[in-house]
């Protein structure tokens, strides 16, 4: 029937993405060796051929070490996003409050340079991994700084009780998404913006959502291009006994 030819093909989709995920896995995993080679002899050209280089030379060292570190962040990005679900802690009660203080005091370098300001509501304890939510509010934060445009940003963090979830909700007054990419830009690996301007993987907004989603949570953005984005994802409020 209907009913069990959707089952069959929802059971064949489970098992190739769980297979594409042990394939991300391995192959992110078996990248790292390798490239901490390439890191390492990159190092010590520098530091002992350095001398003997060259304009050309050290530029060409640098954008060698460039490309290294931006493949080092692109596989580190694609080991947690595999990790999700068979690396993830427990489920305990989660103080969101600490979590953003946490993430406030990583972003201090980039805060200060931008001059950002970010206001926060009192944020509530909900349920669920304390290391992965941190993850997801340092990516929203750190997109909110980075797709600011030429003015400081401004970010605004609210907290609201749906039922037996929390919405929560980062604003900001940066360069905005097209109507047509706001769906996208959850994808793996998705790059919008021009790559010059601003350096990613395109893969933090899928590593939140898949987070999310690990917390029985949705996470969507509303946006208008030039008026800022919101970003909001719902998590499990704690409940009353925790
Ligand atoms: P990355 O920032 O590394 O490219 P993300 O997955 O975090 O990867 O974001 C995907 C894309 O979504 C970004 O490249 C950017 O184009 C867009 N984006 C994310 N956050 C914002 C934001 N707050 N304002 C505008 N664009 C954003």
């Amino acid at each position: 029937s209907y009913e069990i030819e959707r089952e069959h093909r929802e059971q064949a989709l489970e098992e190739s993405n769980a297979r594409l995920e042990q394939f991300a896995y391995a192959a992110s995993h078996d990248l790292q060796e390798p490239l901490r080679m390439v890191s390492s002899y990159l190092r010590l050209i520098e530091s002992q051929y350095g001398d003997a280089l060259d304009g050309d030379g050290e530029e060409f060292l640098e954008f060698a070490v460039d490309g290294a570190d931006r493949m080092r962040e692109m596989i580190d990005g694609l080991l947690a996003y595999s990790r999700v679900e068979t690396r993830g802690d427990p489920f305990e009660p989660v103080d969101l409050e600490t979590v953003l203080e946490d993430v406030r005091q990583d972003l201090q370098l980039q805060i200060e340079d931008t001059n950002a300001e970010i206001t926060a509501a009192t944020l509530p304890r909900v349920k669920g991994d304390d290391n992965q939510l941190r993850q997801v509010v340092q990516n929203l934060l750190e997109n909110a700084i980075t797709y600011s445009g030429d003015s400081a940003p401004r970010i605004r963090i609210d907290a609201n009780r749906r039922k037996q979830k929390w919405v929560i909700s980062v604003r900001d007054n940066g360069i905005g998404i097209e109507p047509e990419e706001q769906d996208r830009i959850f994808d793996i690996f998705d790059r919008l913006h021009n790559r010059e301007e601003y350096e990613g993987t395109g893969l933090g907004l899928a590593l939140c959502q898949r987070i999310v989603e690990r917390h029985d949570g949705e996470i969507w953005v509303e946006s208008e291009p030039g008026n800022g984005s919101t970003f909001s994802f719902t998590l499990p409020a704690v409940a009353d006994r925790d």
